[in-house]
């Protein structure tokens, strides 16, 4: 929401501070790779990543709209979503 961006540790929930591997599974779809959904079997809660390594000219704010499907297979796995878009989804 903010357009900030910081460090933060890879393998961490922003949510409740799981670093457990098995706990934070990655789901990704086909029609858009350089999109991910970082999820926490903990807290039930999600964010997307959108991965430069995959695609330098990525533009967050507008690619992780266009993944609204990520959106959906995590709320149909009964994720919650961590902070909503700019469109509050
Ligand atoms: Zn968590």
């Amino acid at each position: 929401m903010c357009d900030t961006e910081w460090r933060f540790r890879r393998l961490t929930c922003p949510h409740c501070g799981e670093t457990e591997a098995g706990k934070l599974p990655v789901h990704t779809a086909e029609s858009i790779t350089h999109v991910r959904v970082d999820a926490c079997t903990t807290c039930s809660r999600y964010i997307k990543t959108v991965d430069f390594r995959k695609d330098g000219n990525a533009v967050p704010l507008v690619d992780e709209l266009a993944a609204v499907e990520l959106d959906i297979w995590a709320q149909e796995q009964g994720l919650t979503k961590l902070r909503a878009n700019v469109l509050g989804l």
